[in-house]
């Protein structure tokens, strides 16, 4: 036991050491400012020597120039009137000018008629809540920057993949989700080439290279990627765009160069030959010979201005500028013009249509389009061509039969695309720039019906399906 003699010396000396050493600085100051007393801790802090402000400096003297303002305008007429001011955070110059984040809490002492004699300070070291401030304020703006880029990511048209250093999917925004076909739950985490079908081609980009197109195969469905990768570090991002359509076009125009220059060369040749003989050598030609030729220039003639208003109808129908008329007509005026003047070849069409049955269409275009279905069968079938009319519910029926080579059911849809061909080379010696159909069906759907093909054996029957009127 330690008896209150001991004790008590020991007690003063350490409340001497208690205020001097305390976790908090000390300063007591007179109503002026002046300072009259600081503790050890205060001048640990700032540098100062204790000579250096007791006596000389004001409280005011140890402030940053912006908390010696608020000091001024707030802290010491909040303290005159209310007799104490807490927890106001202010930054103290230390003695080599850098600076140290406090909160000051002061009580004033009055005398007994109220009048402040003294002013005693705490100050508390505000350096770790600041930095803890500072860190959540931080700490906010990037979540909230954060939200920010996962919005515009929500929102951007191109495809965003980005997976960590061993392949697996981080992030992926909804437009990957729409070139993929998955959803970012159930492939987050996973490996990108085991999840993203198609992924192979897209990975195969090389980070930092410049974009590349790749054909990725999701099944039997391909699609046309403009891909770009970007090293970042702990991972790679891509940015996908489907370049599927551009690709089509594109591939389209060279079709259509490559095609048109050819069918269209090959009668301008035969009608410039023909009319140079006649040029050159006609007077020495048997009449013939010369009728022969003349028939050569017509006929080529025709072929090349043929392939003129097929080329221009479909870029007119692209254009939506193909007009077509609700006439109210018998069906059976549809097919004079198909046997009429077609001379020998008139004989293998076989024509058995009904008189009778009203329908609602466009005279003219229907026609075009059933001489267009009755020319392809005389040039792609040998024989007969038969065409019939029969009556269905809602609608008149046209079909053109033949007994030609038959066309695959696998391409019964393809042959009414721009161009297509089922001999593109034409091995079969027969020409044509697959417009045809296309024009047809494109006229056929504008006109409330319907074109395609009925399962034969062999041989083709294409119908075409008029509304009744
Ligand atoms: P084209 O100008 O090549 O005849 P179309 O669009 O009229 O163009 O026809 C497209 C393709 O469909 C043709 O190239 C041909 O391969 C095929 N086709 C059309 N009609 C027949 C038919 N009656 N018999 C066989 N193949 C046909």
């Amino acid at each position: 036991m330690i008896d209150d003699d001991e004790l008590a010396p020991l007690l003063e000396e350490s409340a001497e050491e208690l205020y001097e050493h305390a976790p908090a600085a000390y300063l007591s100051s007179l109503a002026n400012g002046t300072i009259v007393k600081v503790n050890q801790t205060l001048l640990d802090w700032t540098g100062y020597a204790r000579d250096d402000i007791v006596g000389h400096r004001r409280v005011h003297d140890l402030l940053a120039p912006g908390a010696r303002i608020y000091y001024e305008t707030h802290y010491a007429p909040l303290l005159q009137m209310q007799g104490s001011v807490r927890e106001i955070a202010v930054e103290i110059v230390r003695a080599d000018g850098t600076r140290l984040p406090v909160l000051m809490n002061s009580t004033a002492v009055t005398d007994d008629r109220g009048r402040p004699r003294v002013v005693r300070t705490t100050i508390f070291d505000a350096s770790d809540r600041r930095r803890y401030e500072r860190e959540l304020l931080r700490a906010r703006n990037e979540a909230e920057l954060r939200a920010r880029s996962s919005l515009a990511l929500d929102h951007v048209y191109e495809a965003v993949v980005l997976l960590d250093q061993q392949g697996r999917v981080e992030v992926l925004n909804p437009s990957a989700e729409r070139i993929f076909g998955v959803e970012t739950a159930t492939v987050t985490g996973k490996p990108a080439a085991d999840v993203l079908e198609g992924w192979e081609a897209v990975g195969d980009v090389p980070a930092g290279a410049c974009p590349e197109v790749v054909l990725a195969r999701h099944g039997v469905q391909e699609q046309w990627l403009a891909v770009a990768a970007v090293d970042a570090g702990d991972g790679v991002v891509y940015t996908i765009r489907d370049v599927t359509s551009d690709h089509r076009l594109e591939e389209l125009r060279n079709e259509l160069i490559a095609i048109v220059s050819h069918e269209l060369r090959t009668p301008l040749t035969g009608a410039y030959g023909a009319a140079h003989t006649l040029l050159a050598r006609g007077d020495q030609l048997d009449p013939g010979a010369r009728q022969a030729l003349l028939e050569m220039v017509v006929e080529q003639t025709r072929r090349l201005s043929g392939i003129v208003d097929q080329i221009l109808t479909a870029s007119r129908i692209d254009t939506g500028n193909v007009p077509t008329a609700a006439e109210i007509f018998d069906a059976s005026d549809v097919v004079d013009p198909l046997v009429r003047d077609r001379g020998e070849e008139g004989v293998r069409v076989v024509v058995a249509v009904p008189e009778g049955v009203l329908v609602r269409a466009d005279l003219d275009r229907l026609r075009q389009v059933m001489t267009n279905l009755v020319e392809n069968a005389l040039k792609y079938a040998p024989g007969t061509v038969r065409v019939a009319l029969v009556q269905e519910p809602g609608v008149a029926r046209f079909t053109v039969s033949d007994d030609g080579p038959g066309i695959p059911a696998s391409e019964h849809e393809r042959i009414f695309e721009k161009f297509y061909r089922l001999d593109p080379d034409q091995r079969g010696g027969v020409s044509g720039i697959g417009l045809g159909l296309y024009i047809a069906r494109e006229l056929v759907t504008r006109m409330g019906g319907g074109i395609g093909l009925l399962p034969r054996e062999r041989g083709t029957t294409f119908y075409v399906d008029v509304p009744l009127a």
